[in-house]
């Protein structure tokens, strides 16, 4: 699975409060220690220096221990300009993969995998991120020419959404594909 959890991974805004970093929460903190960052509340957007984050208190299980229990870190903003290395995430068959978990798009089985066209070439669809998905051998040859609207409704599955991980390639790279709820409105994928 190219799944990471949850666990211990806060999101990174830039000073412009666009995501631009996942880190470790003991990365994140020395971060905010450092006066580089601030913790951001992501449902107030209330910002706090460590020393109000730690007199808040520790609300739930998410707390970390340190010389006083305090909620981890979900998301941080930094003070400062950032140097951020842009990267780019080839759209090849083993990304595609990597993206979609392994797993096929319509029937979930993660055995004889290829990619599948949403838009079938033969009707114009073309090899880029928002038209290819995992999907394996025995739903590839059923959908066939069938629009993804038909097949899906056909499998009783969801359409499956073929993002492009350049949107986020530092979310891609720590093999992040399952993005928690307080993190979605900071990222547009
Ligand atoms: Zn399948």
């Amino acid at each position: 699975m190219g799944k990471k959890k949850n666990g211990r991974l806060c999101l990174v805004l830039n000073k412009n409060g666009l995501a631009i970093d996942v880190g470790s929460v003991s990365h994140v903190i020395r971060k905010v220690q450092g006066k580089r960052a601030v913790i951001l509340d992501p449902v107030t957007f209330e910002r706090y220096t460590i020393e109000q984050w730690v007199a808040r208190g520790a609300s739930s299980d998410t707390c970390i221990h340190a010389e006083r229990s305090f909620d981890a870190p979900e998301v941080v903003v930094c003070t400062f300009y950032d140097d951020t290395h842009p990267v780019v995430i080839n759209c090849n068959k083993a990304n595609v993969l990597k993206r979609d978990g392994y797993r096929c798009s319509y029937c979930g089985k993660k055995t004889n995998l290829t990619v599948d066209h949403v838009v079938p070439q033969c009707e114009g669809g073309r090899l880029v991120w928002n038209n290819l998905v995992a999907s394996c051998q025995s739903c590839n040859n059923m959908k066939d020419r069938m629009s993804v609207e038909e097949f899906c409704a056909q499998m009783g599955c969801e359409i499956p959404h073929a993002w492009n991980p350049n949107a986020a390639p530092w979310l891609f790279k720590a093999g992040y594909m399952e993005v928690p709820k307080s993190w979605k409105q900071f990222i547009n994928i």
